[in-house]
């Protein structure tokens, strides 16, 4: 199997590029639209073909790679059913397979970091998003997340898995690449809580500011059309790279 994790400082976020063999078909999971070219560079080096790209949930804090990927490589596009009309090819319900070629992916409804997120799961290892970090949790207090939810979503689906699950998260923010959800439920701070109630505690007092990015990349990632007016006032704000402006004027104006 071809496995790489790649990394984008800006908003921590891993990306994963899966394939069962060089000269096959390959599967990206959460990609960073700044990193495209990057990704698409390691396909052509591994002789790989993508054929299939999966976002986790609408992320809030960067903007999703998958609609240029699908623009540049024609490839499918996979969220979870509850993410908003339009934005991808094909959409997942809760315990559904998706396969490319030698490699088969199971999804898992875990609502509550947002209510689309998704799980994924492939052989020994859990694609996790952001609903179970490396010793932390998705935060819960927007995009319809719901601590409770998240809850059930940890303690009834993903740490029913076996301990030995490998665990690859959307984000870290302090290094760590990979955990088990054995290592998580002994040492994760937010899963040492015996109730719903005390992890809603937890969360409803974290008191986070929002993502820099989130007024561009909410809207950018669920396909809605902002304002000629706002969208110069956000990019003014962002302050960003001017390769990334070009890159969302492009992703906008692919919208209207
Ligand atoms: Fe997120």
């Amino acid at each position: 199997m071809i496995f790489r994790q790649t990394f984008d400082s800006t908003s921590s976020t891993y990306t994963y590029i899966i394939a069962s063999r060089s000269g096959g078909e390959a599967l990206i999971i959460d990609p960073v639209l700044e990193k495209t070219d990057q990704y698409l560079r390691l396909l052509d080096q591994l002789d790989l073909r993508l054929v299939k790209v999966i976002d986790t949930h609408i992320h809030a804090d960067h903007i999703s790679g998958i609609s240029e990927l699908k623009d540049r490589t024609k490839c499918i596009t996979i969220m979870g059913e509850h993410a908003p009309a339009d934005v991808v090819s094909m959409k997942v319900k809760d315990n559904e397979k998706i396969k490319i070629e030698g490699i088969e992916l199971i999804s898992i409804y875990t609502p509550g970091h947002t209510d689309d997120s998704y799980s994924f799961i492939m052989n020994d290892r859990v694609f996790t998003g952001d609903t179970l970090l490396i010793k932390g949790t998705g935060r819960t207090d927007f995009q319809n997340g719901n601590p409770y939810d998240q809850y059930n979503s940890l303690f009834d689906r993903l740490l029913k898995l076996d301990d030995k699950t490998l665990i690859y998260p959307a984000h870290d923010y302090k290094g760590e690449m990979v955990s088990t959800i054995g290592e998580e439920k002994k040492y994760n701070p937010r899963l040492q809580v015996s109730s719903p109630q005390e992890y809603a505690k937890i969360m409803n007092n974290l008191n986070l500011a929002n993502p820099k990015m989130m007024d561009i990349a909410v809207p950018l990632n669920k396909g809605e059309s902002i304002s000629e007016e706002n969208q110069k006032k956000l990019i003014k704000e962002l302050n960003i790279s001017e390769d990334l402006e070009k890159k969302i004027k492009d992703r906008w104006n692919k919208k209207i």
